[in-house]
């Protein structure tokens, strides 16, 4: 047992390298982003997240978007703590009978146009959850979504192709 106490201070974790993005692709996309958002709504893109029940695999994908990696705040893109000061709602997980009503509210205190993006295998249809006595279903269920993000969980870069994938379809619809 002491041998072994003795090994573990020295002896390197067993944990397997990351995979590294591509920087310059990085990059590229979030700038994309960044650009479509100014030239829709002439500002930076603010987005309210909502978590509608998911197991929490999807907002530490969504966290991902502000550490210090992926940084999108500095592309314009920024998350906010209140609807009222939203462009985009992205909801997260099945939607829980317990979060109905709370996601009808966030979304009718969102100012127009405003729109929906669901994240995540289970906002589309319930996911893994699908069935259960607990769950509405998916987000579409409760309020119209615009978007949907396929992944469960989606990685950041696949959330940034979405963003960009909207603002260019609304720009589509606008002009
Ligand atoms: S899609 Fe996957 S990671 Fe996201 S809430 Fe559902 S089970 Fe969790």
């Amino acid at each position: 047992m002491r041998k072994l106490l003795f090994e573990s201070l020295f002896r390197r974790p067993f944990t397997e390298t990351a995979p590294s993005p591509d920087d310059a692709a990085l990059s590229e996309l979030a700038a994309a982003v960044g650009r479509a958002a100014r030239r829709r709504l002439g500002r930076s893109l603010s987005i309210r997240e909502v978590d509608a029940g998911s197991c929490n695999g999807c907002e530490l994908e969504i966290h991902a978007l502000n550490n210090a990696y992926y940084d999108v705040e500095r592309f314009g893109l920024r998350f906010v703590a209140s609807p009222r000061h939203a462009d985009v709602l992205m909801v997260t997980g099945p939607v829980t009978k317990n979060m109905r009503e709370a996601l009808e509210r966030t979304y009718h205190a969102t100012p127009n146009p405003k729109w929906v993006v669901a994240v995540g295998d289970c906002a589309r249809d319930g996911g893994c959850f699908a069935g259960s006595y607990a769950i509405v279903g998916g987000v579409a269920e409760v309020i119209p979504v615009d978007l949907h993000i396929p992944g469960c969980p989606p990685n950041p870069m696949t959330m940034l192709q979405g963003l960009l994938a909207l603002l260019e379809r609304v720009d589509a619809v606008a002009s």
